[in-house]
């Protein structure tokens, strides 16, 4: 037992409609407490049935977030590492199929000896077991936030709904916490806000055993104290645990808004803790660059899933803390590769001050973001590839700069006569798609008279990666030889893990993904770098 007593557990719920936010929400409440001095583990517990997310499409989940274990989670694990500047592993992460694949592989060995296996208790157990063995982790955790994926009233829901209210009781109120985040919708005919539905998914909670001790209102406008108050009465929440969760111009005022209205204090005096108030100060002028910007770049993203933004989710993001570093607000121009592909290059790109493509699967749309990437090589257009974007640059430096006119990568094409991108010797074999590809963590050397080094200056670096193809070594002298760079290798030199062309103002392909390990108040350095060159780029055009 740590000197603040036994771990606490803050269970986060949500009501009324999906998407309001619950992962920014439990990240924020993470960073309030771990800015006061407490050691924080958030933990999202997903209701579907797929083992992780890395087998879903991206168009129905968004993006997969990998962790330095390799593991394949959920988005929200981005926000908690982004906000809690954590590295956190596959046990903060748990879903319904790996519940149910512990459980019935434990049946199938005959550990049950002749016991039904049933949803109470089993499930429920191995569901809590997963929250609570967070509190093995070094350091030892004071506070472990659970947030439960979907909305209270889902059947998909109902064994962690259950598994939580018996956390509760086994620990007691003093040591766990409910909170639910709920929609006070604004309904524009009457002029007036409506608490029903608030009412009603609070009353959900309770038929499951749970009485929620603050409820976090999300709402376009701001909510009058006496709707506060109406609310509270309904729902049994004390007033000041009422807390209006209005929408903002980012995310990374959600914090601030909810210590502007005592959630960390809150907190604290529930679980009979005195606490030091948090410092935000650089939290406080990181949020106010993001509002305040002093100029605007355009960066041009070329992509398969441009219609859902939570596919790029932590590209999204570490342009803004890449934009904080450059006084700049980053607007993303997001192109469709197949129009490039029809349309030309020119057409959309014309006025962008830096494109990035994006990782992928898949063929479609790679002609046109192969085409993308040669207008800004030609036009000297600020370049970062990310993973397939970093193959397609390779393909197009290959195709225009030496002649390999039918470069292409194996992905697409199995018949090749220059399959500049292969197939990584380990991938050869492999027929299970779900966790199967090169994932998480690996060293990189950097070579000391690039771009990349200028940017993390040093020379080892460690990235994340998801991907089944690489370079192909046989293509090297070839390429090298007609001016490109391998400004990354890994530490056996087997693998190009970052490319350059020396001869352009700012061109840099990675094989990993940086997006993933930028901080709001620590951007990536890539992308930092990458803003920066896209800032000159702009402002010269404008002297031009
Ligand atoms: N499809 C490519 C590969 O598997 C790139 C993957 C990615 O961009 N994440 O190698």
């Amino acid at each position: 037992m740590s000197e603040r007593g036994e771990t606490k557990y803050i269970f986060v719920t949500g009501g009324v409609v999906s998407a309001l936010g619950k992962g920014i929400s439990s990240a924020s409440i993470g960073l309030l407490l771990q800015k006061r001095g407490l050691n924080v583990q958030n933990i999202k517990l997903d209701p579907y049935l797929n083992v992780d997310p890395g087998t879903m499409n991206p168009f129905q989940h968004g993006e997969v977030f990998v962790l330095d274990d390799g593991s394949e989670t959920d988005l929200d694990l981005g926000h908690y590492e982004r906000f809690l500047d954590q590295s956190l592993s596959k046990d903060n992460n748990v879903t319904t199929g790996q519940i149910y694949n512990t459980i019935i592989s434990r049946e199938r060995r005959g550990d049950y000896l002749g016991a039904t296996v049933q949803v109470i208790p089993h499930v429920t157990e191995e569901i809590k077991n997963r929250i609570k063995r967070l509190k093995n982790k070094d350091p030892r955790p004071d506070v472990i936030i659970a947030e439960i994926g979907g909305t209270v009233g889902d059947i998909e829901s109902l064994p962690f709904l259950e598994a939580i209210r018996q956390i509760g009781l086994e620990e007691g109120p003093q040591n766990t916490m409910f909170l639910h985040l709920t929609l006070v919708p604004y309904i524009t005919s009457a002029g007036e806000f409506k608490t029903k539905p608030t009412q009603h998914s609070v009353k959900s909670l309770r038929e499951i055993g749970i009485q929620p001790n603050m409820l976090l209102c999300r709402s376009a406008k701001p909510i009058s104290d006496d709707l506060r108050k109406k609310i509270s009465l309904f729902c049994s929440v004390p007033v000041r645990s009422v807390i209006v969760a209005q929408d903002v111009s980012t995310i990374y005022q959600v914090p601030l808004g909810y210590h502007a209205q005592e959630v960390d204090q809150i907190v604290c005096e529930h679980f009979n803790l005195n606490l030091p108030e948090p410092d935000l100060e650089e939290w406080e002028n990181m949020v106010g660059k993001i509002i305040n910007p002093v100029r605007r770049i355009k960066i041009g993203i070329c992509g398969k899933y441009v219609g859902l933004k939570d596919a790029y989710k932590s590209i999204i993001e570490a342009f803004i803390h890449a934009g904080v570093a450059s006084d700049a607000e980053v607007n993303l121009i997001w192109v469709s590769s197949e129009d490039i592909k029809h349309n030309g290059a020119d057409k959309f790109l014309y006025d962008v001050d830096g494109l990035l493509i994006p990782g992928g699967f898949g063929e479609r749309g790679v002609e046109g973001k192969i085409e993308a990437i040669h207008y800004v090589r030609e036009n000297n257009i600020p370049f970062l590839g990310i993973c397939l974007g970093m193959q397609c640059a390779v393909i197009e430096y290959a195709r225009n700069a030496c002649g390999l006119e039918d470069a292409h990568s194996y992905e697409f094409y199995r018949d090749l006569k220059h399959p500049v991108i292969h197939l990584m010797a380990d991938q050869e074999g492999v027929t299970e798609l779900g966790g199967t590809m090169r994932l998480g963590a690996y060293p990189c050397i950097v070579e000391e008279n690039s771009r990349t080094f200028e940017a993390y200056k040093t020379a080892e670096i460690s990235e994340r990666h998801r991907h089944r193809y690489e370079f192909n070594n046989v293509y090297r002298e070839m390429l090298t030889r007609n001016g490109l760079f391998l400004a990354g290798l890994s530490p056996d030199k087997r693998l190009v893990e970052i490319i350059e062309v020396p001869t352009h103002p700012w061109f840099v392909g990675v094989q990993f993904h940086p997006e993933l390990k930028s901080h709001p108040t620590k951007p990536h350095p890539l992308f930092r770098d990458f803003v920066r060159a896209a800032v000159i780029y702009n402002s010269k055009k404008k002297n031009r």
